[in-house]
């Protein structure tokens, strides 16, 4: 398989789509957005397609290595969010060659369901009660609220611990909380505004600094009752070990910044050794959501994985018997219906019938409802149709050397 063609399509300042298709009829799709910013990206992606046009499109690292690594300069958010999009379609090709979700291609799910959560923003103040009342309603389990100002040096954190009180009265003590404070705290503000979080339930605080202030985020985790996260603006596996050396309890790498799927895999595995969780960032699009999920179905390290079933307890062992050994464990694949029953003894052919082994567990379709309606009103609020994709391309690069299709 090769890719011949690599288009993108430039929707709205915040949302940008990249196409890869190959010479075996499939193609792949990511979201290669960085919010108004997505034509300088897409010139990235423009830049980037000469090593991809002839390339392999299954051998997923070895592209990530070229396109990510390959050149003098390298990171930051463009360059990031430019090999992001494009590792999620190069996943997506993979996923629809092979038949099976990208979540089986990295290891197979481990949970049935992905928690997520909703936003109860107001214009005016930090949350909306309302707008969380009803999210829980919905049976959503994690809401997020943000102040919409930039905090001053001297504010007092009085008018904000009211509302977040507000929104604790409005959904009970069962939702979690989650305060964003997007970087518009200085240090100082933070310093003291975390210690006062704690009576409220908060269950984590985003961004308690801008991310060039990233070096102190120590003394915040110090001082702060309240788990910390941040992430959404860090875009490699460096950018990450800084801050969870620094004891942050949550990161958020986004899956149309960091690298895409490649990368934030390898950020959960580095979250892991930190005894952190991982919350993928996804405010963007669809496409970018779904890579959101393959994630989430592949890692263990979700935020709160609570669907992690329990293993199922061990069979008594036999008794150890020197004249009849028998092994405490043994691995075999499971017989299928077409497998013939081995009989005991001469006689005994085909008499015994195959006993009817129990089928594996699937996912659960319905567990990811909630995720759909979130998807369509995402698509809906970005008004993407199929339509659209039928559009003409803001750029396309095809394959000219017949010798590199072969
Ligand atoms: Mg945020």
């Amino acid at each position: 398989m090769r890719i011949t063609a690599v288009e993108t399509f430039v929707l709205t300042n915040r949302h940008a789509l990249v196409k890869v298709s190959t010479d075996e009829g499939v193609a792949g799709w990511g979201e290669c957005t960085l919010e108004n910013w997505v034509r300088t990206v897409a010139a990235a992606v423009e830049r980037m397609t000469d090593h991809l046009l002839g390339a392999n499109p299954l051998r997923i690292t070895a592209l990530w290595q070229t396109l990510a690594r390959g050149g003098f300069y390298r990171g930051g958010p463009v360059l990031s969010s430019a090999v992001a999009g494009l590792d999620q379609a190069l996943w997506d090709i993979k996923g629809r060659w092979h038949g099976v979700p990208v979540h089986e291609l990295l290891g197979g799910p481990t949970r049935d369901s992905a928690r997520i959560y909703a936003h109860a923003n107001a214009s005016d103040r930090t949350g909306d009660p309302r707008r969380a009342r009803e999210h829980a309603a919905a049976g959503i389990t994690l809401i997020k609220v943000a102040p919409q100002h930039q905090i001053g040096f001297l504010e007092s954190p009085d008018p904000m611990l009211a509302d977040l009180a507000a929104v604790r009265e409005a959904v009970g003590g069962s939702v979690d909380i989650g305060l964003d404070l997007h970087g518009r705290s200085s240090v100082p503000q933070s310093r003291r505004l975390l210690p006062l979080l704690a009576p409220l339930g908060i269950a984590f605080v985003e961004e308690p600094l801008r991310p060039e202030h990233s070096d102190q985020l120590g003394s915040l985790v110090n001082c702060s009752p309240v788990p910390l996260a941040v992430g959404e603006r860090l875009y490699s596996r460096t950018d990450f070990r800084r801050v969870l050396e620094a004891g942050v309890a949550i990161v958020q790498p986004d899956l149309s910044h960091a690298g895409g799927i490649t990368e934030c895999f390898r950020i959960a595995t580095q979250a892991e050794t930190y005894d952190a969780q991982i919350a993928p960032h996804s405010p963007i699009g669809p496409v970018a959501l779904a890579a959101c999920l393959q994630l989430a179905f592949a890692r263990t390290e979700l935020l709160r994985p609570g669907t992690v079933p329990e293993p199922a307890p061990r069979p008594e062992r036999h008794h150890l018997d020197p004249h009849r050994l028998r092994p405490a464990h043994t691995s075999r694949r499971p017989p299928t219906p077409t497998d013939r029953p081995r009989p005991r003894h001469r006689g005994e052919r085909g008499r015994r019938t195959l006993r009817r082994q129990p089928r594996p567990t699937r996912t659960r379709v319905t567990d990811l409802e909630l995720p759909r309606r979130q998807f369509r009103r995402m698509v809906r609020k970005h008004r993407v149709s199929v339509s659209d994709f039928h559009l003409q391309p803001q750029h396309r690069r095809q394959s000219t050397d017949p010798s590199r299709d072969e």
